[in-house]
């Protein structure tokens, strides 16, 4: 077997289980100075401070004193999209109200539009440089949904790229069915609920395209009761569910999501202070994306009341076109201190443990017999990650034991 040393970790940092937490939630941090990582193939063998390591290894890689963090992790993307909003962009920076850019036919519906025109291959080659963009950001872990498809075989074609995708790119990708835009017409509506229950649902459980179903709960989307039959659905095939609730309004969608143990209930820009206290009681992971809060000039989620009332709340970057063109999951890290205001070690374990509790998954943390993902900050002090801006902090990204980036 093959076996690697690396040496010259000013700081080892990862989250690690202290008491008695929920599920895979993670509070704090263990920092190990002077540390060394021992890897073996795709899996950390030994991690520790070097003065303690006795074994041997074949080879021998010195990082020149910079701090060690987990992988991180993006729990929420639209990474699949045709088409670019540059228009829209320019239209809503002259103050254009965004009822009047959809009633236009733009929006939204532009990407739709521009999604379903395009094919497999198409789709594949437009993900691929925004999914190694999250990758130098530090991504080792990336959930990719669908959701522009509006057809059970438009959706099949986004899950199917990513399904590409994931033999193209060194890291994990995680697929998700986005049930996003409803029809606007009533009955169309419930036509295509049934579909999505009698058929799209069934033939991603079956073929193992997605392993969660995502709704978008709002009031120009999905109603919570809506939300409750195809999550039920989804339930019922054996797939883990999540939601996009309060972004803008308090119809229920929360409440939803802890009443049938979602994965993570995500958005929550409008997440009042009784409801931060619900999720602080549940498991059901707290997914803030700062990125929209930003780009759209929207109150940001509170982060800092969520964390206060004891929920476990993760970061994504919501890459999308519309509301949060973010390529980079450290620059994620980072607003989600300014602006949802967590405190740097909070916004690293939001971006590993949490994200990865999000995903339904039990990683995100740098233990011995795990996979070897790991970010190599640029400098010895972890924490320039989450201050530097407008430059990247991360010197090197591996995946598997591999380096995939720097
Ligand atoms: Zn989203």
């Amino acid at each position: 077997m093959a076996s690697l040393i690396v040496t010259g970790i000013s700081q080892l940092v990862t989250p690690r289980r202290t008491g008695a937490h929920r599920g895979a939630e993670m509070r704090d941090l263990l920092v190990v100075r002077n540390a060394a990582l021992v890897l073996r193939d795709d899996a950390i063998a030994w991690m520790g401070a070097h003065d303690e390591w006795s074994g041997e290894a074949e080879e021998h890689i010195d990082l020149g004193g910079r701090a060690v963090v987990p992988g991180l992790i993006d729990p929420h993307t639209h990474a699949v999209w045709a088409g670019d909003r540059l228009d829209d962009f320019e239209a809503r920076c002259a103050a254009v109200r965004y009822e009047a850019i959809l009633a236009s036919g733009g929006g939204i519906w532009h990407t739709i539009r521009e999604t379903a025109n395009a094919s497999c291959a198409e789709l594949v080659e437009l993900a691929l440089p925004r999914v190694e963009a999250l990758i130098r950001s530090g991504a080792t872990t990336i959930e990719v949904k669908s959701g522009y498809g509006f057809s059970v075989e438009a959706e099949l074609r986004m899950l199917e790229a990513v399904r590409e995708l994931q033999a193209r790119v060194p890291v994990q990708l995680v697929p998700t069915l986005l049930v996003h835009i409803p029809p606007t017409d009533a009955s169309e509506r419930e036509q295509y609920r049934a579909m999505l229950c009698s058929k799209l649902i069934p033939r991603v459980a079956r073929s193992g395209l997605a392993r969660a179903v995502d709704i978008f709960v709002e009031e120009h989307a999905w109603s919570a009761a809506d939300a409750e039959a195809v999550l039920r659905c989804a339930q019922a095939h054996g797939l883990g569910i999540k939601l996009h609730a309060e972004q803008f309004h308090r119809i229920g969608g929360l409440e939803l999501a802890i009443a049938l143990g979602a994965l993570s209930v995500d958005h929550l820009e409008a997440c009042s202070a009784e409801q931060c206290k619900l999720l602080g009681g549940a498991r059901t992971v707290a997914t803030i994306l700062p990125g929209v809060s930003l780009h759209l000039g929207l109150p940001p989620a509170p982060g800092r009341a969520l964390i206060d009332a004891g929920a476990a709340v993760a970061v994504g970057t919501d890459l999308n076109p519309g509301s949060s063109p973010l390529f980079s999951i450290s620059a994620a890290l980072a607003f989600a201190v300014r602006l949802n205001g967590l405190t740097p070690p909070e916004a690293l374990v939001a971006c590993t443990a949490n994200a990865a509790a999000a995903l339904g998954m039990e990683s995100g943390a740098l233990i011995a017999g795990r996979r070897a993902d790991f970010v190599v900050v640029e400098s010895e002090d972890w924490r320039n990650l989450a201050y530097t801006l407008g430059s990247s902090a991360v010197h090197q990204v591996w995946a598997s034991g591999r380096r995939v980036a720097g």
